[in-house]
């Protein structure tokens, strides 16, 4: 197969064709330097220079302020699960809270109880997690080292609007499935994680913000790799960081900001492709029946359900043969799942759209 689908995996997922030409024309030798990326030394002058655009870029999106420090790990959202408990919970605060808003959050919570304690502020398993929490629904206390939750949960395809209110304890946010989607105001926020594979990048690389007061808190006696408040004092490069990943980073960033024209203009994008999917699941209802309730859809992630097996093995063996690739839901979900990140075009939109009109039509 030579022609490229419209790929709506949720990761690893489909990046801008124009940042995967400019990595092939630059894939034997980086301009300048005589060597490709993947073969030059992380301390050199060249990689600095990318790393630091990266970096660059991430505070010029979304107005990081000198008040956070930007750290690139290894290790995907999953070892965050473990570095953020590890390094936050202290021996003054001795317990966090989770709201589970759905599978990651649970994940989240399940790693963290194995570091300190762990106290569950909003849970929604019992609905299959198909809605989000109001601010009063929220069961916080105010000694907590910190909140957490998950921004945008990908497996269910329900996303906040806003933060969770949380007073004065540090909100962290796992945005893994849409760090980059719209602007944000850094300043409500304690911390932010994001691996790369969905929204902004390859595998390999996940960025971190974090108010640089919490970095106090990382214990010298944890070891080096998970210590956040070493990995901020050597600018990422205490080991050696995913060269690689941080280069196509830097990459995603540049088209984030030069062709997209900024976050503002990616979030008007956004909603116009998930609203030609939530539109056509609202024409349909009977068939086409959304998980998510309608205020908490996902503009990252659209999840629904047709009203059978056979239909929804024959939907996607349809949507295969027309080149749209990648639609099987989560088992624990079933049905469909949609991944529309920033990376999707209109135009695949489009296309799923039109061949779920046909296939209804079709019944
Ligand atoms: C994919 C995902 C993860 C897990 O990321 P890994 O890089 O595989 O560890 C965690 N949280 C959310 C919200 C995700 O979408």
């Amino acid at each position: 197969m030579t022609t490229r689908t419209y790929n709506f995996s949720a990761g690893p997922a489909t990046l801008p064709v124009s940042v995967l030409e400019k990595i092939q024309s630059e894939m034997l030798c980086l301009p300048g330097v005589g060597a490709s990326i993947l073969e030059i030394s992380h301390r050199s002058p060249p990689f600095i220079e990318i790393a630091n655009a990266a970096e660059a870029n991430l505070r010029h999106l979304l107005g990081i302020s000198d008040d956070y420090s930007v750290i690139f790990l290894q290790g995907g959202s999953r070892l965050q699960f473990s570095m953020v408990p590890m390094n936050l919970i202290t021996d003054e605060a001795k317990s966090a809270d989770y709201i589970l808003t759905g599978s990651w959050g649970k994940n989240a919570a399940d790693e963290a109880k194995k570091e300190g304690g762990v106290r569950v502020a909003w849970d929604c398993k019992a609905t299959n997690y198909d809605r989000l929490p109001a601010d009063s629904d929220l069961d916080l206390d105010p000694k907590a080292a910190f909140v957490h939750y998950t921004s945008n949960e990908t497996i269910q395809g329900v996303q906040f609007k806003t933060e969770p209110k949380t007073g004065n304890v540090p909100l962290v946010c796992d945005a893994s499935s849409e760090f980059l989607y719209k602007p944000l105001d850094i300043a409500k926020y304690g911390m932010i994680y994001a691996c790369a594979q969905k929204n902004a990048g390859p595998a390999g690389v996940t960025v971190v913000i974090m108010r640089k007061d919490l970095l106090e808190r990382s214990s010298d006696k944890l070891p080096g790799y998970l210590n956040y408040k070493l990995h901020a004092e050597n600018d990422s490069m205490w080991n050696t960081p995913p060269t690689f990943a941080i280069y196509v980073l830097k990459l995603i960033t540049d088209w984030l900001k030069d062709d997209i024209g900024g976050l503002e203009k990616m979030y008007e994008h956004n909603k116009k492709k998930a609203a030609v999917l939530y539109d056509l699941l609202d024409a349909h209802p009977d068939f086409y029946q959304g998980h998510a309730q309608k205020d908490c859809r996902s503009l990252m992630n659209v999840t629904f359900r047709l009203p059978s097996d056979e239909l929804t093995s024959k939907f996607l063996k349809g949507a295969d043969a027309a080149n749209l690739s990648d639609l099987k839901g989560h088992r624990s979900v079933g049905g469909i799942r949609a991944s529309i990140y920033n990376a999707m075009p209109m135009a695949g939109v489009e296309a799923l759209r039109d061949y779920m009109k046909d296939f209804v039509a079709k019944q």
